[in-house]
């Protein structure tokens, strides 16, 4: 292996407000020597997120913040290019969790082989990864969708958001979708297949908006953004609706609490479910999806979309871009 450094990018402040690359720098260390047993992995893709902001943050939450002066962490893609036993062979594709960094050794505990047959690597990150069963779990589990129902997902053109649309679609729901730019409106009509989408950015009045949509009003809200579109869903619901709360990313960058939704008391007089996940509650849904994703993938039925961006420098750049809407489907750096 002719190189002998790796670069990986830390943490250099807590970000206040809408995070700036000046919060971020990059290191280069020593390539790490994995011991007996461990595996040296060289990343090929690294996945930004929505919630790595709140680990950005130092208050407790599901999963430890991260830490001022230590590299960040997060879902990687790479490829096996030592290893000292094990299990693993040298060119094994592996899902890890070290992401933003070029190399790490592992002792394989928290490595899954995958396999690039049956979709390009990067997918494990996206439609078949984590936001794939995010969506899987929170539609299907949470939402609990029957034909002929109308579900509506915000943020819709996002990673979780595009495999929301597309199984509800499976499920024979009528599907709209909300979005903020005019070629992810047009990408969720004409590859997705949602019955309506529109930009939130370009209408007056959301409730008004879902109105023209939703005429037999809302069963089903999958709910990615928070503020005004849960207001909106809210006027909306159908009695005894559903709304799967999955995240809520127009708050993310607050720097003081916003006030709660003004009619929330609608979910009383509609009798509404209101019901908050996180995936990786669900992990014992995981065969079950990628059983149904890889049919689904195979079939044609689902079909997805990657902004990627190229190196690793540009990652934190990447990050803040999923909160100015950069991203079409699932946002990823590759190295
Ligand atoms: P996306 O790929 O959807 O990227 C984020 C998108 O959110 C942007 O592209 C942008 O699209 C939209 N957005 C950003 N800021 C705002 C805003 N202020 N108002 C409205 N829309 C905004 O990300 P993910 O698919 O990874 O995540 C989607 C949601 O799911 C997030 O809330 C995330 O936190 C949550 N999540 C929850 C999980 C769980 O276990 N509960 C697991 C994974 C994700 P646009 O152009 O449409 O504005």
């Amino acid at each position: 292996m002719a190189e002998t450094v790796s670069r990986e990018i830390r943490l250099k402040n807590r970000p206040v407000g809408l995070p700036r690359e000046s919060d971020f720098e990059l290191a280069t260390v020593p390539i790490p020597t994995p011991g007996a047993g461990e595996v040296l992995v060289r990343n090929l893709y690294m996945s930004v997120d929505p919630y790595m902001r709140g680990r950005m943050l130092d208050q407790p939450s599901y999963v430890q913040p991260f830490q001022v002066g230590q590299p960040l962490d997060g879902g990687c893609v790479g490829q096996v290019v030592q290893s000292q036993g094990g299990k693993w062979q040298v060119g094994d594709y592996v899902l890890g969790r070290k992401g933003w960094r070029e190399y790490y050794v592992s002792d394989g505990a928290e490595l899954t082989k995958i396999d690039p047959n049956l979709a390009p690597v990067q997918t494990y990150l996206g439609t078949l990864g984590m936001p794939g069963l995010t969506a899987y779990v929170g539609l299907l589990d949470i939402g609990r969708p029957r034909a002929g129902e109308t579900v509506f997902v915000s943020a819709a053109a996002g990673a979780v958001g595009t495999v929301v649309c597309q199984i509800a679609k499976l499920q024979g729901c009528r599907v709209v979708g909300s979005t903020g730019a005019p070629d992810k409106v047009a990408w969720l009509q004409e590859v997705a297949g949602v019955d309506a989408a529109f930009n939130y950015k370009d209408v007056g009045s959301l409730t008004a908006e879902l109105a023209k949509h939703c005429p037999n009003g809302i069963d089903v809200y999958f709910e990615n953004v928070g503020g005004a579109h849960l207001e909106a869903a809210l006027d909306h619901m159908n009695s005894f609706g559903r709304m799967a709360l999955c995240g809520m990313i127009s708050h993310y960058n607050e720097t003081t609490p916003s006030s709660g939704p003004h009619n929330l008391r609608l979910a009383v007089r509609k009798r509404l479910t209101l019901r908050g996940f996180i995936v990786s509650d669900h992990l014992d849904r995981q065969a079950q999806f990628y059983n149904d994703m890889s049919l689904w993938i195979a079939a044609g039925k689902i079909k997805w979309q990657e902004t990627i961006i190229a190196g690793i420098e540009n990652a934190p750049r990447a990050f803040i871009g999923l909160f100015k809407g950069d991203n079409v489907g699932k946002m990823l750096v590759r190295f």
